[in-house]
C-alpha cells in the first residue's frame, strides 16, 4: 500500500489497534496506543525502526478511548512525555476515570489511567507527518469517535468506523437501532470523502473504500433485521478479545466467567435466551467451528494475533 514515507502504520493484531505515526521533525504524531497488557511491546514497537527509530515523540492523539485504543496512553505519555489529545465527545467517559471508564465490568476489559491535555472536534484539523488533518465524526461504534482525513493524497485513519471487511461491533437493540443508524451515517462521510487508502484501526491498510463500505452496510442490514445475529456477533467479539488479553481460559471456567461479565448477560436476556452453561458451550463451540479458537486438553485459545 503505497503510504508517504512519513506515515507509517505497526500493523497488530485484535487485541491491541494499529499504531499509526506521523512523522515530521519535532512534531511526530502517533495516533493510538493499544492495549494496556501490551503496554511494553507497544512502547518497544513505536519507538523502534518501524516507528520513530529513535526520534521523540510530541503528541499522541486517539480516534476513539476504547480499551483497544487508549490502553497504552499513560504508558506512552510517561516514557515520552508527550501531549496526548483525546475527542472532545470522550472526555466525559475518562473524566473522572472509574472501571465504567473501561468497561471493566461489563466487558471485563482494561486500561491504565491516564490525563489528557486537550480535545479535539469533529470540524477542527491538526498538522502532521507534513499534512493537514481533518477531524469527522464517526459514531457507530463508539458514539463519541473521530475518524482524520487528509485531503490531498485523501488518505483516511477510520479508527473501528471501517475495516477493509467489517467494523467495530454495534450494540445490538430491538427495532430501531441508533447505533446501527450513526454507523450508517458515518460510512455516508466515508463515502462522501472518497478516500484512496484506509488506515483502519485494525488490520493492514487497503484501498477499495467502495468494497469494504458495501460489506459493512449489508451487514449491518442483516444486524438490523436479525438483532439476535449481532448479539451473537458482539458476544463472539467479546470473547474472543478476552482470550487474546489471558491467552488461554479452562473450558470448565467458560460458564462462570460469562456468568460474572455483564455483556454477556445483558446479550442473553434480551437477545439469545441462553443461561450460562448453555452460552458458554455454544460460544466455544461455534468460535472453534469458525477457527477463530482452538480447544485443546481442557483449554480454549486464539488462533488470531493478539
Ligand atoms: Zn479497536
Amino acid at each position: 500500500m503505497l503510504l508517504p514515507p512519513s506515515i507509517r502504520v505497526i500493523v497488530r493484531g485484535w487485541l491491541n489497534c494499529n499504531q499509526i505515526l506521523l512523522l515530521a521533525p519535532g512534531e511526530n504524531v502517533l495516533v493510538d496506543s493499544g492495549y494496556s497488557t501490551h503496554r511494553e511491546s507497544t512502547l518497544e514497537r513505536i519507538a523502534g525502526p518501524e516507528g520513530l527509530d529513535g526520534e521523540p515523540l510530541e503528541r499522541l492523539i486517539n480516534t476513539h478511548c476504547h480499551s483497544d485504543h487508549m490502553g497504552g496512553n499513560a504508558a506512552i505519555a510517561a516514557a515520552h512525555g508527550c501531549r496526548v489529545t483525546i475527542p472532545a465527545g470522550e472526555v466525559k467517559h475518562v473524566e473522572p476515570w472509574t472501571p465504567q471508564s473501561v468497561w471493566m465490568k461489563q466487558f471485563d476489559q482494561r486500561a491504565d489511567p491516564f490525563r489528557f491535555d486537550d480535545t479535539i472536534a469533529a470540524g477542527e484539523a491538526f498538522d502532521a507527518a507534513g499534512f493537514e488533518w481533518q477531524a469527522h465524526s464517526a459514531p457507530g461504534h463508539d458514539m463519541d469517535a473521530l475518524i482524520f482525513f487528509e485531503p490531498e493524497q485523501r488518505i483516511l485513519i477510520s479508527g473501528d468506523a471501517l475495516w477493509e471487511s467489517g467494523m467495530g461491533f454495534v450494540w445490538p437493540e430491538e427495532g430501531a437501532n441508533p447505533f446501527i443508524e450513526a454507523a450508517r451515517e458515518a460510512l455516508a462521510t466515508i463515502e462522501r470523502l472518497d478516500p484512496a487508502v484506509i488506515v483502519p484501526g485494525h488490520g493492514a491498510p487497503f484501498a477499495d473504500a467502495r468494497a469494504s463500505i458495501a460489506t459493512v452496510r449489508s451487514r449491518l442490514d442483516a444486524f438490523e433485521k436479525d438483532p439476535r445475529r449481532n448479539a451473537r456477533h458482539v458476544a463472539k467479539v467479546m470473547f474472543v478479545f478476552a482470550l487474546l488479553d489471558r491467552q488461554s481460559m479452562a473450558v470448565a471456567d467458560v460458564p462462570a466467567y460469562v456468568g460474572r461479565v455483564a455483556c454477556y448477560r445483558q446479550l442473553s436476556e434480551r437477545f439469545l435466551k441462553l443461561d450460562d452453561g448453555a452460552l458458554a458451550e455454544w460460544l466455544l463451540a461455534d468460535l472453534a467451528r469458525a477457527g477463530a479458537i482452538t480447544i485443546r486438553d481442557g483449554i480454549a485459545r486464539p488462533n488470531m494475533a493478539a
